[in-house]
């Protein structure tokens, strides 16, 4: 930023790092954290790229920004822009969940609905920004933004009394956080205020997995179907991929799929364990984490953060699919009691 840079208006980042002990004892963990940037301006981390993008684009003197985007680089540049009074265009997938879409009309976008993938959406969009000269808000493209996402990381070190822990567990799907992630660890540990770099577990949907099958089974990534609920990680033609595959290996880290069943556990388990709320995608690194400990590769005194990427509330459907419906009684306590007594409560 230059010093004559406007200040943002909004407040990104500097989210909470809980320490879950009950959700520890749920997955044998002693010392496991939760850093929930669900709680950001727009309620997902992709508020730390949106608002470089927005200053960047306001010190070029640019009045339009415009991105494609699963949802939440959407809302969240949506939300973003308006603060600082920029016109949006805005690219996303046909199936975004309404949550996502509802925030970006009540920000002031122009919203692009594409019939199609992420993948038509992100070409149409590219083809859409040469043509009318926009700012480039999308991720893998803009050098910037990963500075933004890196300070997810700058935080986790500093609420940890810059010491690093051993694992940090993140969802995967362009790769642009948890590049970021590896890039703010190592600048820390570069200018030596942590002493060591943790390692980094990047979790993927099962039904959408390009770099955690290239990661598991030591090649070269290919593009893959988009098939799970998690949409925010729902990326077949991943735009970070060789930034993300080598922040792993380097980290000395690994990957790993969770299904679809365990991305709805996981929400239950943090919500009911940490009151804390996440949406599938958001809570698909908890899912993964449980797995690999599971299998013994993390082990029970290791040092663990999930980041939450994302707040549940962007996705209610899921919530429901997840939680079950409420218990429904007619203004009647006589039925109240019924209901309770069928479910041997309270
Ligand atoms: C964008 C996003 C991710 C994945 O980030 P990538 O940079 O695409 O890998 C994970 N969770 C949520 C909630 C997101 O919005």
């Amino acid at each position: 930023m230059e010093p004559s840079t406007p200040r943002p208006q909004l407040r990104v980042g500097l989210s909470p790092l809980y320490r879950t002990v009950n959700l520890g004892e749920q997955l044998g963990l002693n010392h496991l954290y939760v850093k929930d940037d669900g709680q950001n301006p727009t309620a997902s981390l992709k508020d730390r790229a949106s608002v470089i993008a927005v200053m960047k684009a306001v010190e070029e003197k640019m009045t339009t920004i415009a991105c494609s985007s699963t949802g939440n680089a959407a809302s969240s540049l949506a939300g973003n822009a308006a603060a600082m009074g920029l016109k949006t265009f805005i690219f996303v997938p046909g199936r975004a969940p309404q949550g996502k879409v509802a925030q970006l009309l009540i920000f002031g976008a122009n919203v692009i609905s594409v019939q199609g993938s992420y993948s038509d959406a992100f070409q149409l969009s590219a083809e859409a920004i040469e043509r009318w000269g926009w700012y480039n808000r999308n991720a893998a493209i803009n050098p910037y933004l990963m500075e933004g996402k890196k300070t997810v990381s700058l935080e986790i070190a500093e609420q940890l009394a810059w010491d690093a822990p051993d694992w940090v567990v993140v969802s995967v799907g362009d790769g642009c956080i948890i590049s970021g992630v590896w890039k703010g660890f190592q600048d820390l540990y570069r200018v030596g205020w942590i002493d060591k770099l943790p390692k980094l577990l990047g979790v993927q949907a099962a039904g959408c997995s390009p770099l955690a099958d290239a990661i598991l089974e030591d090649r070269a990534w290919r593009p893959a179907e988009e098939n799970t609920i998690a949409d925010s990680i729902a990326v077949g033609v991943p735009r970070n991929a060789e930034k993300a595959l080598r922040a792993v290996r380097e980290s000395k880290g690994t990957m790993v799929t969770v299904s679809d069943e365990e991305i709805l556990s996981a929400m239950r388990l943090l919500g009911r364990t940490s009151g804390i709320f996440g949406e599938p995608a958001g809570v698909t690194g908890l899912a993964g984490l449980k797995t690999l400990v599971e299998r013994g590769v993390i082990g029970s005194d290791e040092r663990v953060v999930v980041i939450v990427t994302g707040n549940g509330l962007k996705d209610v459907k899921n919530a429901i699919t997840a939680a079950g419906e409420p218990i429904k009684v007619e203004p009647s306590m006589d039925q109240l009691v019924a209901e309770l007594k069928k479910r041997q409560l309270p």
